[in-house]
This record gives C-alpha cells, structure tokens and sequence, in this order.
C-alpha cells in the first residue's frame, strides 16, 4: 500500500507548477490529507491531482525545494505501478478526475520513462480516458517526447525565465537551449500532428528583477515560435531552504495583471503597439492592463452606437461577447440601464464613452441591482 506521507509530499510540492488552476482543496488521506485542484483544461473544469513521480533531484535550481543545493527533506519515490493504481484507486472513489504528473530529475531519461510507464499502465490496462498532463523532462529523448504525445492531452516544459543567460544564473545544472528550448521544438512538432494535444509552458516572475516588459516579450515569443497554447506566470517567492530565501518576493499581484495582459494578446487580439501602451517604465501598474491601455489610446470618450466589435472590445468592461451582442443590436442605445443589460461593467466603461451623445464618468444616478 502507498504511504500516505509519499502521496501528500510528492502532492504537495508539485503545487509549483501553475496549471490552470483556480482553487484547491485537501481531501483525508489516512490520519493526513492531500491537495486535489479545480483546474480548467481544454475538457473542461475537472478535479486535479498533481504530483512528482520523485522529489530526489540532482539538479541545482536555486529556488526549487527539491534542488540539491536546498536543505534536504525526505525523499521519496512511487516504486513501479505504484503512481498508476493510486491515481486509478481515487478516481474509482471519484476524488480525482484528471492527472497532473511531473518529476524532479535523477536521471532525466530514465525518470521520463518511468513516467512514460505510469501513464501507459493508466492508458492501455487501466483504460483510463481522462485528461492527462505530462511534463517533459530536460534529458528526455526525441522518441520519449513522441510516445508521451500518444499518451497525453497536454505536453509541457518550463522554460522558467525570460533568456539563456537568466537561466544560468537560476541552474548551473540546466541549459535553455539544449534542454528546454530544443525539447519544446520536438513538442511543438507533436502538438501540430495531434489536433489532441497542446503545449504549454511556465516562467517565474521576478526571481532575477526582470521587468514585466522583458516577461512579457519572452512570452509572445513562446506564443510565436513554440506554438505555446498557453504561458503560465509564477510570481517568484522565496522558499526556506534554499540559496533564495533570502530574495524579495515578486508580489502576486504581477502574475495577475500579466494574465490579463495574455488575455487582452491572445483572446481580444490586442497588437503589439497596443500592448506596449501597458507598461508603465516597463513594469505593470497595479491595475487592469485594459483600462491603463484605453487611457493612453481614447483620447476622449467614444459613442457606443456604431462602433464595431473590435472596437468595442477594447473598452474597459465589454468583453467579447458583450461587444458582440452591442454590436448586433438593433436599436439604438440611449440608456445605461440598456447597456448594464447587455451585460457591460458599467463602472468600468463609463469613463471612455458617451451613451446616445451624453457622457458620465461616474455611476452617480444608476444601480445595477
Ligand atoms: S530540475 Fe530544478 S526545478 Fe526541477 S525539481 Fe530539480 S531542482 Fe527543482
């Protein structure tokens, strides 16, 4: 039987890695509990279980906890099969839905490959049909990255931080290119000849102070060259125990203003000359990136009746669909009572535009309720 402390630490530090998820909770494990999230996959919403196959490293990366260079916690390793039926025995208890696997690395071919059989026993003699994240492990083969396609619904490795020369600074044990650059080649190679399966990678906000503007730039360009469905951020924290717990933390709050400025890049289509309008000496101010955009584009507030989707999407509090349906509406529109209907933040929009000729920065004679 797995030992429960094996399940809640090898849980527990793979929390790290920011797969979508929105929150989490801890389910009874034995006299402990371990961490189950609520993550958004391209199936759907699905309760997830993350965990390395080991927490044994040789690698040196200084604000991992399970660098060879951090104080040393217990190690711990499932043996052969072990991972797959103690996923296998909480999804038949319907306490998980989906797996989340990665590993900190012994040996980085032999570590893939004992991840390749855990989600091979899941896959063809436990004929398990559900969504399946997979790290791929610098040192993986080419041939590994094509099995683990056939496998998984999502590939990804990290590339952790904005250039080469960052990344020695962070790991004297990791090498952008040969690692982590070339690996993400071989998966987008994967990803275009399975329509199944998506690519994504994370980087760490602020471990070495690069600004949000040079973070932000690596990620388009993971977008552009790696086909990257989604960039992750990961404000950096330090960790006791490791060579960087004496480091600034970069706040949350980064992290937060950088997904929306993803969002406005990748779902509203906002060009790069756009995006640049959001950063302030090359950081993000602590407000949504659209509204900090809209003040440097609208120079006054713009009619609501008439303009077109892509317009309208690039004020503050009309997202797609809202502009969609403003777009397509009939009659005109002369209240903000019509608006609030059609689903606009009225808060949000008023400052930048006018309603029927008339203009009112505030909600001063308006309740939503
Ligand atoms: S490779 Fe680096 S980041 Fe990954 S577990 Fe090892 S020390 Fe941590």
């Amino acid at each position: 039987m797995t030992s429960v402390e094996k399940v809640k630490t090898l849980s527990e530090v793979a929390s790290f890695d920011m797969e979508n998820c929105a929150s989490s909770t801890f389910l009874p494990l034995g006299h402990s509990k371990f961490p189950v999230y609520r993550a958004s996959t391209p199936r759907g919403s699905c309760k997830l279980f993350k965990t390395l196959l080991t927490n044994k490293c040789r690698m040196d990366c200084r604000y991992c906890v399970n660098s060879k260079c951090a104080l040393r916690r217990q190690p711990h390793k499932y043996e052969p099969g072990e991972l797959a039926r103690t996923f296998h025995f909480f999804y038949k208890k319907r306490m998980v839905e989906a797996l989340f696997l990665s590993s900190s690395i012994e040996e980085p071919e032999q570590n893939m490959e004992e991840m390749l059989e855990e989600v091979r026993i899941l896959r063809e003699e436990m004929r398990f049909r559900g969504y399946i994240h997979l790290k791929v492990l610098p040192g993986s083969t080419r041939d590994q990255v094509h099995r683990a396609a056939l496998y998984a619904d999502r590939l990804s490795i990290n590339i952790e931080t904005i250039s080469p020369s960052h990344l020695s600074e962070l790991s004297s044990t990791k090498d952008m290119k040969n690692d982590i650059l070339m690996r993400q080649a071989w998966i987008r190679g994967e990803a275009r000849k399975r329509a199944g399966v998506s690519h994504t990678t994370q980087l760490i906000v602020g471990a070495l102070g690069e600004s949000d503007r040079e973070v932000f730039g690596c990620a388009i360009s993971e977008y552009a060259h790696m086909e990257v469905r989604r960039v992750y951020y990961s404000p950096f924290s330090p960790i006791l125990g490791t060579p960087m717990e004496g480091d600034s933390p970069a706040g949350k709050w980064r992290g937060h203003r950088l997904y929306q400025l993803d969002c406005l890049y990748r779902d509203y289509n906002f060009s790069r000359d756009e995006i640049d309008l959001a950063f302030r000496n090359d950081f993000l101010p602590n407000e949504d990136p659209k509204v900090t955009i809209a003040r440097s584009r609208l120079a006054k507030p713009q009619e609501i009746n008439g303009l077109g989707k892509e317009e309208l999407i690039r004020i503050p509090g009309v997202g797609p669909r809202t502009a969609e349906k403003i777009a397509s509406h009939k009659k005109r529109i002369t209240s903000m009572l019509q608006l609030h209907r059609l689903g606009v933040n009225l808060p949000k929009a008023l400052p930048f535009i006018k309603i029927d000729g008339s203009y009112q920065e505030r909600l001063t004679t308006f309740a939503c309720a």
